[in-house]
């Protein structure tokens, strides 16, 4: 059926073949016709059979046929065009698309969803789950992700993609993790890819100024995450050693102090970001007395919503390191 549904209705000068039935077997054969082709009603979109037939599978009256086509034909070319659809195959395209249209328990089986693999009836499927499926259907990963996958072991997108909205709630600095998981950062490279810049190496060093250079890579970078990473480790329990992968994707698995690393790395590549837009010098001391602004409003937001003591639980070792550093 679906082979009849997908054959192409005028697709060279002899292509119509009619199914008649022989006198002397009484077996259907096939028989060429005539050719109806005419380049004017191909041009119009007149190509497959459901082309001229209706939402049920009936062939179009003359007037609608004129209509959806936006042709002037007489009504002898237009009986020629539908009577050349055997009447067999009218037959069957009418009772496929009844069934398609009326589901019962008998051919429900026609409309059927596959949810976890499993194909499952759609009478028995809620909307939200239907939904889903038929965003899943059409999915498409991003090409960035591609990018992403063919350079790092990287494959746990989901929780890489959560990561910025449970660890922190300002809007940009989740703006800028989500542009760079998508790979859309004004780092030379880019910029000399689409044209804007003539040259693709770092302002800092010689280096290609990659996203990964850009965020991790390059040496002033490097020795900024360096500090970082020295200076959590001597204010916290919970050493970390902060590599390229950590500092772009997160630590996105679970640990105690999981939040307040991904915090830290967000808020520290906004900074770089910052930074090398308004061509000013990466410093760790100023990075962290923005960490203690922010950390201080995050503290006032927490105590109007009546949260201070999980904040003070999260943040109280950082907060006191900093106070000690900067009043
Ligand atoms: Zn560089």
């Amino acid at each position: 059926m679906e082979v009849l549904w997908e054959n192409e209705f005028i697709k060279s000068p002899i292509s119509i073949k009619k199914k008649c039935k022989s006198k002397n077997s009484g077996r259907e054969t096939q028989m060429v016709t005539k050719s109806i082709w005419q380049p004017t009603l191909y041009k119009a979109g007149i190509v497959r059979v459901n082309d001229i037939l209706d939402n049920e599978g009936k062939p179009l009256d003359f007037k609608n046929f004129c209509i959806k086509f936006n042709i002037q034909c007489n009504i002898i070319t237009y009986y020629r065009v539908i009577k050349a659809i055997p009447k067999s195959w009218l037959h069957e395209i009418e009772v496929f698309i009844n069934n398609q249209l009326q589901p019962t328990a008998n051919n429900s089986h026609c409309l059927s969803i596959s949810v976890n693999d499993v194909d499952t009836s759609i009478l028995k499927t809620s909307t939200k789950v239907t939904y889903n499926c038929f965003v899943k259907m059409k999915y498409v990963e991003p090409t960035a992700l591609s990018k992403w996958s063919s350079i790092t072991d990287q494959s746990d997108w989901k929780n890489i993609f959560k990561l910025p909205y449970s660890c922190c709630r300002e809007p940009y600095i989740q703006a800028l993790q989500y542009r760079i998981l998508h790979r859309f950062l004004p780092c030379n490279k880019w910029l000399c890819d689409i044209s804007i810049k003539s040259v693709n190496t770092c302002d800092l060093c010689q280096g290609i100024d990659t996203i990964e250079h850009f965020i991790y890579s390059c040496n002033s970078v490097r020795n900024y995450w360096n500090a970082i990473e020295t200076w959590w480790n001597s204010v916290s329990n919970n050493p970390v050693v902060l590599t390229e992968k950590h500092v772009i994707f997160g630590l996105y698995y679970d640990l105690p102090y999981f939040e307040n690393v991904n915090y830290i790395l967000l808020l520290g590549k906004k900074y770089i970001y910052n930074c090398k837009l308004n061509g000013k010098e990466i410093n760790f001391n100023t990075f962290l007395l923005i960490l203690k602004k922010n950390l201080e409003i995050e503290r006032i937001i927490c105590t109007k919503t009546k949260s201070v003591e999980m904040f003070t639980k999260k943040w109280s070792k950082v907060t006191d390191n900093l106070s000690n550093l900067f009043d």
